[in-house]
């Protein structure tokens, strides 16, 4: 028998509008794979020229996720190791800036002989060595690789072209190309229409590359009729033009290109066999608690980006996932800490099961968040707080019990007299040079007999962290002496990790983010206890 050549590429592009679905597609394709027995791993491709998403605005990008290597991701990283359950590294994004920043430093130290430097092959070459390197660093057995952004975009260009070089260069035979493109419907006919994707499709061709298969999303049911027309026009096989219609769940993504056959249309096109039956119990139950809950919960999450729900994508989920497995259907009542300042929300914050306040940065709204958990403290509403929202915790906690109305973090107030979040005294001065962030995995010891460690029954967790600030040690035993619990800190003992409440029944924080490592089948332990909580509240 012949020997089968891995990896397998598979190359995602999007057509006609973005936020289709392009990353959650990729996403669950990755699961249909892996389901079937391959070792996959995903790579996005990001057209702008920021180096990375770290020092975006989350209003226009949405969150910043965070890998175990510290790397600061786009979001869709998130949706893909949700999916796919993989612990991606930092090959795993790319931008066009970092791309730049390495050709143009090559450059600058002459690594180019004086030669010139252009997009073709300069460029495109990079593009293909760091497309190449996320295959050889992860040894899978299928490479899944998604450029962001549509065909046509100008940004996109030079990625679209080393796509097509590295076809000609690993072999036709071993390059899949999925297009993901968008049906709009006139509401006068009610008619879906074809043609934005047929230009599409189109504009793709004129780039050299001719889509393997289509996947044509929309919000209403797509006939057959209009399969063969886009087959027709694009010069794609029928069967593998996928309709993939709006599911009420994301999750139900995989499942809905299962019923189409996608998993095998890819395998059989490499010519490869499954080897094993796909297991999508886990996903079902999820989905079935979803459409069919026990319990509806409300949890009031206060942040100060939350016109744009992409800004808290995991903490959205990782709150699904915990919910969903207690058969919960959660509903997040999205709070404006700005707003809590001048008395808008409270009628939120009151009607709330649970109160959540996740990370951020900077002084806007935070007197709003601290108000929520006093009232969450107070009320013995269960209470989470993540990274910004476990400092605002101590905060709170030094000002009310502590008596210290001063106390805050030297984040929003430099000279405050209660400095009780601080730098670390070794990091002040990496700070004056630009400033760092603890970023990435970090190991966690628990304290026995504490809630933290009843959720994980472990003694030593890994977590991610993305801060700056730290709980100030000076003040440690003054909290710990009035009732604050530190159940997890770093394995020397000097970073506070986790704090809680005794006298709660559910109030804990923790400075990294536990939302990175939740998994719809495997939620979180932390985000578990936590919903428990509010379901033992309401029940
Ligand atoms: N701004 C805080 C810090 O830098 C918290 C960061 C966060 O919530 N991710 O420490």
């Amino acid at each position: 028998m012949k020997e089968v050549i891995y990896p397998k590429y598979i190359f995602f592009t999007g057509g006609v509008i973005s936020s289709v679905g392009k990353g959650l597609t990729a996403a669950a394709i990755g699961r249909e794979l892996k389901e079937r027995g391959f070792s996959v791993v995903i790579q996005k491709l990001d057209p702008y020229l920021n180096v990375d998403p770290g020092t975006m605005s989350p209003y226009q990008h949405g969150e910043v996720f965070v890998l175990d290597d510290g790397a600061e991701t786009d979001l869709d990283l998130g949706h893909y190791e949700r999916f796919i359950d993989n612990r991606l590294t930092k090959e795993s994004n790319m931008t066009s800036g970092q791309v730049y920043a390495e050709v143009i430093g090559k450059e600058r130290k002459g690594e180019y002989l004086g030669g010139t430097i252009q997009v073709i092959p300069q460029i495109t070459d990079e593009i293909k060595r760091r497309i190449l390197l996320v295959a050889e660093s992860s040894h899978a057995e299928f490479v899944l690789v998604e450029v962001g952004g549509t065909v046509g975009d100008i940004e996109s260009l030079p990625f679209l072209e080393s796509l097509r070089q590295l076809r000609r260069d690993i072999g036709q035979n071993n390059v899949f190309f999925i297009h993901a493109t968008w049906l709009p419907h006139i509401g006068a006919t009610g008619e879906l229409k074809t043609k934005p994707t047929q230009h599409s499709v189109g504009e793709l061709r004129s780039r050299g590359i001719t889509p393997n298969m289509i996947i044509a999303r929309s919000d209403y049911p797509i006939e057959d009729a209009l399969r063969e027309k886009i087959s027709l026009f694009c010069d794609v096989d029928c069967d593998y033009v996928i309709p993939v219609i709006t599911a009420q769940s994301l999750y139900e993504v995989p499942l809905l290109l299962e019923a189409h056959g996608v998993g095998e249309k890819i395998l059989d096109f490499f010519k490869l066999k499954r080897r094993r039956k796909p297991d999508w119990t886990d996903w079902e139950k999820i989905i079935d608690a979803e459409k069919n809950p026990t319990h509806h919960i409300k949890i009031a999450l206060v942040g100060k980006y939350v016109e744009l729900h992409d800004a808290y994508m995991s903490v959205k989920e990782a709150l699904k996932h915990a919910s969903l497995n207690q058969k919960a259907k959660v509903e997040i009542l999205w709070v404006h800490s700005g707003k809590l300042e001048e008395n808008i929300g409270w009628d939120l914050i009151q009607s709330a099961d649970g109160i959540l306040v996740p990370g951020g940065f900077g002084h806007r709204g935070i007197e709003g968040k601290i108000k929520a958990i006093t009232y969450a403290r107070k009320n013995k509403i269960p209470y989470l707080g993540l990274c910004l929202g476990m400092q605002l915790m101590v905060v709170e906690f030094a000002r009310s019990i502590l008596n210290q109305p001063e106390a805050n973090s030297t984040e929003f107030s430099e000279d405050t007299p209660y400095p009780i979040i601080d730098l670390m005294p070794d990091q002040k001065n990496i700070t004056d040079k630009g400033g760092t962030m603890r970023l990435g995995l970090y190991p966690c010891f628990l304290k026995k007999d504490t809630r933290a460690y009843a959720a994980y029954s472990q003694e030593c967790v890994e977590e991610r962290h993305r801060h700056r600030y730290e709980v100030n040690n000076i003040y440690r035993e003054e909290l710990e002496k009035a009732g604050m619990i530190f159940s997890g800190q770093s394995p020397d003992g000097v970073l506070a990790e986790i704090a809680e409440l005794k006298d709660h029944p559910f109030m804990v924080g923790s400075q990294f983010h536990p939302e990175f490592l939740s998994r719809p089948n495997r939620p979180h332990p932390l985000f578990s206890d936590f919903i428990k909580a509010v379901i033992a509240r309401i029940t």
